[in-house]
């Protein structure tokens, strides 16, 4: 086993009840766990939040099926539109389908729960504003759907002043107008909660990235802590001299003689290659440089002086300094891609389940 990426269950309990903290006690929790919970691990993710949240969230209708076929009872809402041929399933399954598209509402059989999802703004799935007249025409002349629900996604959530929400909104509130009173309605994302008015919460959040311990855009002191420590450890540990090179492209030489550890972790694993020499592993309590290029399944850690044993261990992601949010930083991207790039074939342990 080259590395074991450990999932602590209650932290993600502690991040859910910081997220909850924002909401009114009204306001029903929809956990997002999609692409396997943005690379946690689908079930028992699902199966930890079961008791603790209202409904899950999947992009895909399989992902839906899996959780069914887990035993998983709370609604499940997909966002994809449904997969032409498969429509059955989401009656079988009780799996509530997302009606993106005008052309959906004569796919789905009868008695099907649907959400309407509308693009205010995203400019991604969902039904355009000036359909919204269309949509009541179908509803008539598709009675027999179960229509339980309407949402939107906001494009810019994750600051305080962006007005782009506020346009979301005010389009989307048009459209509730002229929708029937009773649908579930919600419209955020964990940045709308985060950083946007309790009026903007409806009945429902979804919150996804939250839940794993990342905030969106650049609030800190949220209290949210990442769920993951991925480690590894030493396979080799040898002597290294000054101006000896490392890695692929010979670009880094090493200072002053030391050792040289390496950990068998490369971007087949999912550490990004662009991240060469940028970031940093914790070995006992101390801090110590990736250096050279990461390579497929290795890369290396200058030691310095110590001289470790083979085996001892190395932390390369957890909570606070060596985070999902600081690669993301360091790789120009957002920790949901870090952590859902994690490869499946990097074996996950679940802690902290009671
Ligand atoms: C992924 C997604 C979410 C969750 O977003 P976070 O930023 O992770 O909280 C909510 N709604 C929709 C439609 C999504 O696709």
């Amino acid at each position: 086993m080259s590395s074991t990426l450990f999932v602590h269950l209650d932290k993600l309990g502690h991040n859910l009840k910081v997220i909850e903290s924002y909401l009114g006690k009204d306001v029903k929790r929809m956990a997002v766990i999609k692409d396997e919970a943005y690379g946690h691990g689908l079930i028992p993710v699902a199966n930890y939040l079961e008791n603790k949240v209202d409904w899950f969230c999947v992009a895909e209708l399989e992902e839906a099926i899996r959780l069914r076929k887990a035993g998983i009872e709370k609604p499940i809402l997909v966002f994809e539109i449904p997969p032409i041929g498969e429509e059955q399933a989401y009656k079988e399954y009780n799996i509530t389908a997302t009606i993106a598209d005008i052309s959906v509402f004569k796919r789905l059989l009868p008695g099907t729960k649907c959400h309407f999802n509308f693009d205010t703004g995203m400019g991604r799935l969902g039904m355009l504003p000036s359909e919204a007249d269309e949509v009541l025409r179908k509803m008539d002349e598709f009675p027999d759907l179960n229509y339980t629900g309407v949402y939107t996604h906001f494009a810019n959530a994750d600051g305080n002043d962006e007005p782009t929400v506020d346009q979301q909104i005010n389009r989307f509130l048009q459209i509730r107008e002229k929708l029937p009173k009773d649908l579930m309605t919600h419209t955020c994302n964990s940045a709308g909660i985060l950083y946007h008015s309790q009026k903007n919460y409806f009945d429902a959040v979804r919150i996804g990235v939250a839940l794993y311990g990342y905030a969106p855009g650049d609030k800190t002191n949220t209290g949210l802590e990442a769920i993951i420590e991925w480690k590894s450890h030493l396979v080799q540990v040898k002597k290294i001299c000054k101006g000896d090179t490392v890695g692929y492209g010979s670009r880094w030489r090493a200072p002053e003689d030391g050792w040289l550890g390496i950990v068998p972790i490369g971007y087949s694993d999912g550490v990004f290659r662009g991240l060469s020499g940028k970031i940093e592993v914790e070995i006992g309590e101390n801090i110590f440089p990736q250096v050279g290029t990461i390579s497929m399944d290795y890369m290396a850690v200058y030691l310095g002086e110590n001289k470790f044993q083979e085996g001892t261990e190395v932390t390369i992601l957890k909570n606070g300094n060596l985070s999902a949010n600081k690669w993301a930083m360091l790789a120009g991207t957002i920790p949901y891609e870090i952590t859902t790039v994690i490869a499946p074939k990097v074996k996950r342990v679940y802690l902290g389940d009671q």
